[in-house]
């Protein structure tokens, strides 16, 4: 039996390789040493585990040419599976991802109320539905992860929902107290960053990920890794201010960043000048194909806005990627360069800004991902969604 420090390096050894053999799909166990710079002896004796607890399946890869046909280890994709839960304000969308990140089952239910033990029912009576989905799995469904459009805590706590007015919520204790299974609770706009490291810009160690929808939020990955602040509650960039005395906020302050650049505030005010009730993504599109002045000034005057506040963000993180998840801006062709006229400051520096592909799939994709990666034990995760 393994103590102390042989468990220890045997435990990081087998995360490295774990971690390498998803971002290959099919390595061999020669390249596995080459790649890892482990000797073969410890790749073996990791494999074979790995084998036996059914993680990882083995296939001879095919060769059109003679000669031998080196044995690939991959992960057995079916071993178990994850559920990634977005929890927004209208809506609970679920996914549920094999534990090689690809997703197989996405259900969006509406939300008629905010009371949060109606929804805590409705979450247990979804789960459980979920888990028997996949008893026949080797490890059936191992974890579930929830994304928050609030305040979550270091521990995992929910201190603030502004869209449901929830404060002090202990979601994660309330749901293992009844499912017995893994169950992780993190804020969106964190989820959103993480999906996009990991399914999109593999290779950047400095990412950050700008959500705008009902509110605005950050998630700031510096060095590879989440920055979340001494609380847990870095990111609230929604509520920096940036017009004195400016619009009420449900924060307390007036002249929150969200009051002017989230999605809500555009359709708001569109709505209001069009003189209809609730318009949408869609509604806005049109009028704007139409070149409705009224909401052109509009849409020019958010742009504004909002490149105001990204040229804050960038001055203060110096990002290598700095993507936008927007449905609004999906739908406008110019975004990227309107909002890279205003950003003529000399001393704002990022390489790439962009509108986010994940769209709002970025959340509950991001959940799935942390679901793997606590189930896994990995520190390092790449995942793909395309190309199958
Ligand atoms: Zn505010």
């Amino acid at each position: 039996m393994l103590t102390g420090d042989a468990a220890y390096i045997k435990k990081i050894n087998r995360s490295l390789i774990i971690s390498k053999i998803i971002e290959y799909g099919k390595i061999s166990r020669a390249d596995l040493a080459k790649i890892t710079g482990l000797n073969k002896a410890t790749i073996s004796v990791q494999a074979a585990d790995l084998l036996a607890e059914e993680l990882i399946v083995e296939t001879q890869q095919e060769h059109k040419n003679l000669g031998r046909r080196p044995i690939m280890l991959s992960i057995n994709e079916q071993a178990g599976f994850v559920l990634g839960v977005d929890l927004d304000k209208n809506s609970i969308t679920y996914t549920l991802a094999n534990i090689n990140g690809f997703p197989v089952q996405t259900d969006s239910i509406e939300l008629q109320s905010s009371d949060y033990l109606v929804i805590l029912g409705l979450l247990i009576k979804h789960i459980k539905a979920y888990r028997q989905l996949c008893e026949q799995a080797r490890y059936g469904l191992v974890s579930v992860v929830i994304g928050i459009h609030g305040i979550v805590n270091k521990d995992e706590m929910i201190y603030f929902v502004p869209q449901h007015q929830w404060h002090n919520k202990n979601l994660k204790d309330d749901l293992i107290n009844e499912l017995g299974i893994d169950v992780y609770i993190e804020n969106n706009a964190n989820l959103c960053s993480f999906a996009e490291k990991v399914y999109k810009h593999h290779q950047s160690e400095n990412l950050l990920s700008l959500s705008l929808y009902s509110g605005i939020g950050l998630g700031i990955m510096v060095k590879g890794e989440a920055l979340k602040g001494y609380h847990g509650y870095a990111g609230e960039i929604g509520h920096m201010i940036v017009v004195p005395d400016g619009i009420p906020c449900s924060c307390g302050n007036m002249g929150c960043w969200e009051q002017y650049a989230s999605e809500s505030s555009l359709l708001k005010r569109v709505s209001k000048q069009q003189n209809k009730l609730d318009l949408r993504y869609g509604d806005i599109r049109n009028l704007l194909l139409e070149q409705e002045p009224n909401t052109c000034k509009q849409m020019e005057h958010y742009i504004k806005f909002l490149s105001i506040g990204i040229n804050n963000i960038i001055n203060l993180y110096n990002p290598e990627i700095l993507v936008i998840n927007s449905e609004l801006l999906r739908i406008y062709p110019n975004a990227i360069s309107e909002i890279q006229a205003h950003l003529t400051s000399t001393v704002s520096h990022y390489c790439e800004l962009l509108i986010s592909d994940l769209g709002n799939k970025a959340s509950v994709m991001g959940a799935c991902a942390l679901a793997i990666k606590n189930f896994l034990e990995v520190t390092k995760l790449s995942l793909t969604i395309d190309n199958r």
